[in-house]
C-alpha cells in the first residue's frame, strides 16, 4: 500500500516525495516517468508538452507495482488503483505563491491559468476524496512552511495523528473571492 504525495503541479511533490523516501528508507515512484517508460499514455499533446494517460492502463500497471509502502508523486490521483494507496496527502500552496513558482519555471501562461484554477477550485482533493475516499485523504497548506516543517507534519499524519490536516481547512475560494475574474485577477 503505497503513500501518495499530491497536489496540483508546483506545490512541491517531489521535493517533499523524495526527502519522505529518503528519510524513511521507502522507494520513490515518480509516475510521470512510469507512464512514459511503460508508455501508458494514450496520446501526446504537443502544446501542453504533456502525454494523455490512459487511465485503464495506468491503474492496471501500478495495481501491480505497488506492493509495499511506496511513495508514489503524482498529481494524477484517478490513474492510481484505490486499493493500493494507504494514505493521501495533498499539499497545498498559495495561489498567488504557486502563480510565481510556475512563472519560475517557465510554464506557458495558459497552463498557469489551469493550475491555479485548480489549486483554488481543489481539484486534487476532490478528486482524492472522491477516487480514494475522504478517511484516507489529508490536506497540508505548505505556504510559507520550510521544507522541515512539512516533512515533521506529514510524519505526523503517518504516525495517526494527522486530525488537523483532515479537509475542508484550505479555502482559497475564501481568500481570494474578489481577485476572482477582475481584470489582471488570479483567474
Ligand atoms: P511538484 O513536484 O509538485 O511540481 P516541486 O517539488 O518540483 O513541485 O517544487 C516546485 C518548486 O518549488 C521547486 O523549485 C522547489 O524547489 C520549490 N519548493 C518546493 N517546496 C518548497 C517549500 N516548502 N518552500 C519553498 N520552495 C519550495
Ligand atoms: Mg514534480
Amino acid at each position: 500500500m503505497a503513500i501518495l504525495i499530491t497536489g496540483t503541479p508546483g506545490v512541491g511533490k517531489t521535493t517533499i516525495a523524495r526527502l519522505l523516501a529518503e528519510r524513511t528508507g521507502k522507494k520513490y515512484i515518480d509516475f510521470a516517468e512510469v507512464v512514459k517508460n511503460e508508455r501508458l499514455y494514450a496520446a501526446y499533446d504537443p502544446e501542453t508538452n504533456s502525454y494523455v494517460v490512459n487511465l485503464d492502463r495506468a491503474r492496471s500497471y501500478m495495481e501491480q507495482l505497488l506492493s509495499c509502502e511506496e511513495i508514489l508523486d503524482t498529481h494524477l490521483v484517478e490513474a492510481l488503483p484505490p486499493d493500493k494507496v494507504s494514505v493521501a496527502i495533498v499539499l497545498r500552496l498559495d495561489p498567488l505563491v504557486l502563480r510565481e513558482r510556475l512563472n519560475k519555471r517557465g510554464y506557458p501562461s495558459r497552463k498557469i491559468r489551469e493550475n491555479i484554477e485548480s489549486e483554488i477550485l481543489d481539484a486534487v482533493l476532490i478528486s482524492a476524496i472522491e477516487n480514494l475516499g475522504e478517511e484516507k485523504v489529508f490536506e497540508v497548506d505548505t505556504t510559507g512552511k520550510t521544507i522541515a516543517e512539512i516533512i515533521e507534519i506529514i510524519t505526523q499524519i503517518l504516525n495517526k495523528n494527522g486530525k488537523l490536516y483532515k479537509p475542508g481547512r484550505v479555502d482559497w475560494l475564501e481568500k481570494y473571492y474578489f481577485l476572482i475574474g477582475k481584470e489582471g485577477g488570479i483567474i
